[in-house]
């Protein structure tokens, strides 16, 4: 199976992704996850897009679908790949095709997490991630068991991603809206989006993936 997880920043996206890297034993491609870690590393691709990043605008298509296109070309033929942020434009779906067919691969659902905007901001400032490990949390909608202390590793350091402050915010959205909603509709005419409601808990709009993947 490949997957595409489409909804505006904040949707749930990397939180659903997790969930699926560990009950069915698929990939994460996160084109946020590369970047980051590439503008961490240091690297030309890194140096080039931080900025770009840090504005909550677009960074150019060619470098992500690059990325994508060699994470999904070091992968087992048979462990399914879920994209997460990625397509974000048009150009970027088209290229998602090519590369797909390039590994014998096809697209099999798109599953857009449909939720209210007006939300989203408090979603995207509240969240922060395990330092350690990565594990994603909420202030208020998902805190750590014992405050302070990750669930997962039980590393005591956390960290929030720079982007995720309202103005940044507020671009991303704008761009989501301009840039990226409009490539659901030449997925539409394939037969292969499923909707869920984003605004539900974790683990119902997890099980609400698991249902439509089944
Ligand atoms: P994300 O973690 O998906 O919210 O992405 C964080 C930031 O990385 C975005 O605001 C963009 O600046 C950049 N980015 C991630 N994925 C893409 C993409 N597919 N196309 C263009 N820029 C991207």
């Amino acid at each position: 199976m490949n997957i595409i997880l489409l909804g505006p920043p904040g949707a749930g996206k990397g939180t659903q992704s997790a969930g699926l890297v560990e009950r069915h034993g698929m990939k994460q491609l996160s084109t946020g996850d590369m970047l980051r870690a590439a503008v961490k590393a240091g690297t030309p691709v890194g140096l080039q897009a931080k900025a770009v990043m840090d504005r909550g605008e677009l960074v150019s298509d060619e470098i992500v679908s690059n990325l994508i296109d060699e994470n999904l070309a070091a992968m087992p033929a048979d462990q399914g790949a879920i994209f997460d942020g990625y397509p974000r434009t048009a150009a970027q779906a088209g290229d998602l095709d090519r590369i797909l067919a390039k590994n014998g691969r096809s697209l099999d659902r798109v599953i857009e997490l449909e939720v209210n905007v007006d939300a989203l901001v408090e979603r995207i400032t509240g969240r922060f991630s395990c330092a350690n490990c990565g594990a994603l949390y909420h202030d208020t909608a998902n805190p750590p068991a014992k405050e302070g202390v990750c669930d997962v590793c039980h590393s005591t350091e956390f960290k929030r991603r720079p982007d995720d402050n309202e103005e940044t915010v507020r671009t991303r959205m704008e761009e989501y809206r301009a840039k990226t909603a409009p490539i659901l509709p030449g997925y539409e005419e394939r037969g292969i989006v499923s909707r869920v409601d984003g605004m539900a808990e974790i683990a119902e709009v997890a099980s609400a993936i698991d249902a439509i993947l089944a």
